[in-house]
C-alpha cells in the first residue's frame, strides 16, 4: 500500500535500520525506541492488524521475534513482545507489527 509507512520501509522508499529480511518477513529498528533494543517485525505483505493475519504469518512473526531476541543476547535477562490492536492499545501504524523490546526492566501491568 503506497500510503503505508511500513510498506515504504519494506520497499526501501523510506530509510530504516534493517536487522532481518526474508521472503515473508521484514524487521527493523523502531524510529522512536522505547528500550535499548526495540525492533519491529512485520510481514512484507500489507496486513493491517492482528485480526487480519493468518495463524501461519503470526507464528512466523513471533518465532522471528524470539530468534532476534536470542541472537541479540536478550534471553538471559528477558524481554517483552507486544502487538497493539486498535485505539485503546495505541496502534498507530495499520500495518501489522510485532514489537520486540529488551535491555531494561518493564513494568506490569502495562500503562
Ligand atoms: P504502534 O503504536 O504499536 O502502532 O507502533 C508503531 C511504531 O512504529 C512506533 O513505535 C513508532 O515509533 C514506529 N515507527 C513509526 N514510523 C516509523 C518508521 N518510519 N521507522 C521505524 N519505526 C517507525
Ligand atoms: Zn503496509
Amino acid at each position: 500500500m503506497s500510503n503505508c509507512i511500513f510498506c515504504q520501509v519494506i520497499s526501501r522508499k523510506k530509510a530504516a535500520t534493517v536487522v532481518y529480511e526474508d521472503a515473508e518477513i521484514f524487521a527493523f529498528n523502531d524510529i522512536n525506541p522505547q528500550a535499548p533494543t526495540h525492533i519491529l517485525i512485520v510481514p512484507r505483505e500489507h496486513i493491517a492488524t492482528i485480526e487480519d493475519a493468518s495463524p501461519d504469518i503470526l507464528g512466523k512473526l513471533l518465532a522471528k521475534a524470539t530468534d532476534l531476541a536470542k541472537s541479540g543476547g536478550l534471553s538471559a535477562k528477558g524481554y517483552r513482545i507486544v502487538i497493539n490492536f486498535g485505539d485503546h492499545a495505541g496502534q498507530s501504524v495499520y500495518h501489522l507489527h510485532v514489537h520486540l523490546l529488551g535491555g531494561r526492566w518493564f513494568s506490569w501491568p502495562p500503562g
